[in-house]
Formats: C-alpha cells, sequence, structure tokens
C-alpha cells in the first residue's frame, strides 16, 4: 500500500525533483505550491503519511507553513533556503522530522534517505531505559517522530525481560546511573544474549567527564551520548547505528542467498540443515532429504541460449516455492536443487515430489519466442544417518540411479526396507 507524501514547494523544478525522488520511494505524491494552497487541502479528507516543508512560500515567507502542517499531525521535513542560526532555532523548537539547507544535490539525496527510513523504520524496534520519566519521554518524542517502534523501561532488569519478549528491537538507548540494573550492568548482560551485529547500545549519561563514554564502550556499548544533546546530533547517532546494522543484515543475507534465484545458497542450506536436522532427531520427527537436478539441461542451453537457461533455474526456484512450502529449500549450484522435509511419511513424501516432477514434465516454459519443455529427476534419502553432507550423499546415489534408469523420475533410498 502507497503511502501519501505532501508536498509543500513553490519551486516547479524542486517540486518536481522531491516528487520523482518520493515516487521512486513508492510514495503518492501531492504537491501544493502555497500556504493557501497547504490549507485547502489539510481541510479535505485526504490522509498524509508524511509532508516535505518549504520555509518560505509566497504567502508565507518565515516558516508558517511548518506550524500549520505539524497540527494536522503530520510529521514534516523542512527544506530551507535560508540557514541563519534564528531560522535554524525556530525549526527546531517545532517537532520536525529534520531540516535540510537546500545548497546543493547533496540535500536531495539525504531527503531520499530520510524519506526511506520514515517508511522503513517502525520495523526496528528501539528499547528507551532510563529512570526519569522526563528523560524517557523527550527521547521517545524524537523516536515517535522518525516512525520507531520505541519501547520504554526505568531499569536494567525490566529492559532485559522486555528485549526477551520483543524480537523487534534493534537498538538500546541507555541511562547510565538507575536503580535495580544500571546501564553499564544491562550492557554486559545484553552483550551475553547479543553481539554487535545483532544489536546496537548507546549509553547515555549527564556527567561532564568522559570517563562514563569509556565505560560504556569498554562494556560493549557501541555509542556514548552526553546529557543534553541537541536533536541534530541525537538523530545522526540512532541513523548511523541503524544504518550500521542495517547493512550488516544485507550483506549477510547476500552471503546467504543465490542470486539468480533467491533460494537460499549452498552454505546457507549447509548451515541451517545441520541445525533442522539436530533438532528432528532431538524430538524423533521424521524427516527427509531431496536432491533435484533439472535433465539435460546442457542442451537447453545449447539450444535455446544461456540466459533461457537462467530463465529455466528461476521459474524451477518458483515451482520449488509453491510446492514445498514448509521445507528447506536451496540452489545448491547449477541446476541442482536441495529440500529438506520433515514430519512427512515415504508416501506422502513420494506423492509430493512426484506431483511437482509430473506438473513441470507437462508444462512449457514461454521463454522469448519459445516455450521449452524440460524434465527433473529427484534422489530422496528418508531418514538417513550421519552428518548432512554423507545424507546428501545418499541423496546423491538415488538421483544418479533416478538418471540412470531413464530420468523424469524420483528415486528413493532409506526409510523402511
Ligand atoms: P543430466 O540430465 O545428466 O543432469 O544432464 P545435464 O546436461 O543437465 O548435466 P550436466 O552436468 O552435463 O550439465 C549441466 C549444465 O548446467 C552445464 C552448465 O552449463 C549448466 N549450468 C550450470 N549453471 C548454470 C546457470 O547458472 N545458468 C545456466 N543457464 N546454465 C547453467
Ligand atoms: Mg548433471
Ligand atoms: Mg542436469
Ligand atoms: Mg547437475
Amino acid at each position: 500500500m502507497s503511502k501519501n507524501l505532501l508536498v509543500v514547494e513553490d519551486s516547479k523544478p524542486i517540486a518536481s525533483v522531491i516528487k520523482q525522488i518520493a515516487e521512486s520511494l513508492k510514495y503518492e505524491v501531492t504537491v501544493a505550491t502555497s500556504l493557501a494552497e497547504v490549507e485547502q487541502i489539510l481541510q479535505g479528507d485526504q490522509q498524509f503519511f508524511a509532508a516535505t516543508i518549504d520555509y518560505s512560500l509566497p504567502d508565507a515567507d518565515d516558516g508558517e507553513a511548518i506550524q500549520c502542517v505539524l497540527s494536522h499531525g503530520i510529521p514534516g521535513v523542512v527544506l530551507t533556503g535560508k540557514m541563519d542560526e534564528p531560522t535554524r532555532q525556530k525549526i527546531l523548537a517545532q517537532p520536525v522530522i529534520d531540516y535540510i539547507p537546500k545548497e546543493n544535490s547533496q540535500a536531495f539525496l539525504y531527503l531520499k534517505r530520510i524519506l526511506h527510513w520514515q517508511l522503513t523504520n517502525s520495523q526496528n524496534g528501539i528499547l528507551v531505559v532510563d529512570d526519569s520519566a522526563s528523560a524517557r519521554n523527550h527521547i521517545v518524542e524524537l523516536l515517535k517522530r522518525r516512525n520507531f517502534s520505541v519501547y520504554v523501561a526505568d531499569n536494567g532488569k525490566s529492559a532485559l525481560e522486555l528485549l526477551k519478549q520483543q524480537k523487534n528491537i534493534k537498538l538500546i538507548i541507555t541511562d547510565l546511573e538507575m536503580p535495580t540494573m544500571d546501564g553499564i550492568e544491562l550492557t554486559n548482560e545484553v552483550r551475553k544474549i547479543y553481539n554487535r551485529d545483532q544489536l546496537a547500545i548507546i549509553g547515555i549519561s549527564g556527567a561532564s567527564n568522559g570517563i562514563h563514554s569509556a565505560r560504556f564502550i569498554k562494556n560493549g556499548a557501541d555509542d556514548f551520548l552526553r546529557k543534553p544533546f541537541c536533536p541534530e546530533e541525537f538523530y545522526c547517532r540512532i541513523t548511523q547505528n541503524i544504518e550500521n546494522l542495517s547493512n550488516i543484515e544485507q550483506i549477510q543475507k547476500a552471503a546467504n542467498t543465490d542470486y539468480l534465484t533467491d533460494l537460499p545458497n549452498r552454505r546457507s542450506f549447509f548451515q541451517a540443515g545441520e541445525q533442522h536436522i539436530a533438532k528432528y532427531r532431538d524430538k524423533q520427527v521424521p524427516y527427509a532429504l531431496a536432491v533435484l537436478d533439472i535433465d539435460f539441461f546442457k542442451k537447453v542451453n545449447d539450444t535455446y541460449g544461456h540466459e533461457a537457461g537462467d530463465h529455466i533455474l528461476k521459474v524451477m526456484a518458483l515451482y520449488l516455492r509453491k510446492h514445498m512450502r514448509g521445507s528447506l529449500m536451496a540452489r545448491l549450484g547449477g541446476e541442482e536443487f536441495a529440500m529438506l522435509f520433515p514430519g512427512i511419511d515415504e508416501d506422502q513424501l513420494y506423492n509430493k515430489l512426484d506431483d511437482l516432477r509430473r506438473e513441470i514434465a507437462v508444462a512449457q516454459i514461454a521463454y522469448e519466442d519459445n516455450h521449452i519443455p524440460f524434465t527433473i529427476s529427484i534422489g530422496v534419502n528418508f531418514n538417513g544417518e550421519g552428518t548432512l553432507a554423507q545424507q546428501l550423499n545418499q541423496a546423491d546415489v538415488a538421483l544418479y540411479s533416478a538418471k540412470e534408469n531413464g530420468r523424469n523420475q524420483v528415486a528413493i533410498v532409506g526409510g523402511e526396507e
């Protein structure tokens, strides 16, 4: 579902740049070129998720539009041509998401990041830990403006409890001195459960010397803020830490994902597979491991071209997603895929895989001007023994016999003899 963005801007070229940026992020854009137009639009039923507000408009040259937009409960980013200290103070005294000096093209890159975060921040939970209600509320208010999911605790102990329940918490902002459990002890405890790739910690203290920041960092915090801080500094630290985590997450995902089909890759299959198998054995759940290989795939490439071959691999991944829900699956490499199924008996499993095989055997995959037929062979190891690698070898033996027997079939080893 797309979100509405109100763009308040009297310059046509600038409005059109902002519109382009916002639409590239899938916002629906409404442009207003004067305060009068803003007032008129806001009287209507249209709901806005956020706004960008030009500081000076023909009929409101001293930021009057900011107050107007914010008073309708719409979070706003201010864009301004003048950046003198009084103007800055005046903007920051109001609950804006941020302000951006329209100095150069960097301003628009920054705006794009802000509009992107505004859409995605709700996935990021931030836990604010402080025994002072007023300090806590101040931080919560700043975070809510940026659309984060916010949680609060008034000491380290209840923070740990909350952390166990709320799995979306990515960042903890913690005060130093608190009753029951202080910020340093909390940091220590959190680091026993989550490492720095998984969760960031920012320590806060009002003490004027630097000793506390060093203590926080040495105990596993990522960053430190000294009270009182200005909103700009606060936001910079928060976004930097959240962006770091999200970069790490993306790198990890890329390292575990096959670029062509978007399925987990071999390495990820081995990691997750070993864990799943240990769990199934522990709970005595029956399971099976299957290896699927496209028949005569070299001929598909030779006849229709490598790109057509790539297309078939992507289609194969879609078939797997559709038919093998609930199983762990991966592209092992080339035209070979693997699946791990829990809680299924041998007949059910055979039927499931043979249905897939038959559906593919009669399908003709459209690619450019061609309709490409292909078949698959599947080898299965039912309730195998040894490591995942050993079980995969067994499944490969079954696959080999399926190929030897004429391809386009399912072969099973193991299970009840
Ligand atoms: P078999 O029935 O015995 O499995 O025959 P096959 O031709 O499928 O097997 P073979 O192992 O001889 O050839 C596999 C082919 O898969 C060769 C290789 O060019 C092709 N292949 C591997 N990875 C990719 C890929 O990412 N894209 C495309 N288009 N082809 C690939
Ligand atoms: Mg082969
Ligand atoms: Mg093959
Ligand atoms: Mg192969």
